[in-house]
C-alpha cells in the first residue's frame, strides 16, 4: 500500500496507526505523483480523488486521508478548507490558520467543534471510504507544541488538555484518524 499524502505530519501518524492496527501491510515509499487538486466539495470527494490519482500514478492500492476540523458555530468552517484556511502554504500555514480561526471566534461562546477524517482505498477493483470523528471543544488561546494543524487549539470532550499537549499515543487513542484508520482496516480485511 502507498500512503497517498505528502503532508509529513499526517504521514507519521498514519504510519504509526497502521504499524500499530495491521502490521501485515506493507508500505511502500519513495514513489511519485503530480500534486493532486482537490477540487471536490466533501472530504469523502476529496479522499477519493487523492487515493484514484495516486493509485492511477503507481499502480499501487493507495490510502489516502481528507480531513478538517468543523466548527459549529461557524456553520461547519474551516471544514474541507482547514489546510488553506488563511490563505497560506508550507510553513507558516498552522500558525496563520490558527490565527484566523481564532480572530473569527472572538467573542463566541458556543466553542463546540470536532475533527472529521475521511479515508479512502483505491486499487485494482477496490473503491472505499470510511471515517471517523472526535468531538471536542475550542480553546481561547494555543496550548502546546505537539501534533499540528489546529491540535493546540481542540480539547477533546472530557480531557482538560488539547491534542497539542498529548502525546502521539493519546491523540491517537480517540483521533478522527485513528478511527476512521480502524474502520479502513475492517474494510480491507473483508476484502482480502
Ligand atoms: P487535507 O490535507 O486537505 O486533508 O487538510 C487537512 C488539514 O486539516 C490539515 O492541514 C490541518 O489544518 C487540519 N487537520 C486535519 N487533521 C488534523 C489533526 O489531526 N490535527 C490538527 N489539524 C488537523
Amino acid at each position: 500500500m502507498v500512503l497517498a499524502t505528502k503532508n509529513a505530519a499526517k504521514r507519521g501518524e498514519l504510519e504509526d496507526l497502521l504499524v500499530a492496527l495491521a502490521p501485515q501491510v506493507r508500505l511502500v515509499h519513495g514513489l511519485e505523483w503530480e500534486d493532486v487538486d482537490e477540487t471536490g466539495d466533501s472530504f469523502e470527494a476529496n479522499a477519493l480523488l487523492k487515493a484514484a490519482a495516486v493509485h492511477a500514478a503507481t499502480g499501487v492500492l493507495a490510502l489516502a486521508d481528507d480531513s478538517g476540523l468543523e466548527v459549529d458555530a461557524l456553520g461547519g468552517e474551516p471544514g474541507i478548507h482547514s489546510a488553506r484556511y488563511a490563505g497560506v502554504a508550507g510553513a507558516g500555514a498552522d500558525a496563520a490558520n490558527n490565527a484566523l480561526l481564532l480572530e473569527r471566534m472572538a467573542g463566541r461562546t458556543d466553542r463546540r467543534c470536532r475533527f472529521r477524517c475521511v479515508v479512502a482505498i483505491v486499487g485494482e477493483g477496490v473503491s472505499e471510504t470510511v471515517s471517523g470523528t472526535v468531538e471536542g471543544t475550542l480553546r481561547r488561546e494555543p496550548a502546546g507544541e505537539g501534533g499540528f494543524g489546529y491540535d493546540p487549539l481542540f480539547e477533546p470532550r472530557g480531557w482538560d488538555r488539547t491534542f497539542g499537549e498529548a502525546t502521539p499515543a493519546d491523540k491517537a487513542s480517540v483521533s478522527h484518524r485513528s478511527r476512521a484508520l480502524r474502520s479502513a482496516v475492517e474494510r480491507l480485511a473483508r476484502l482480502t
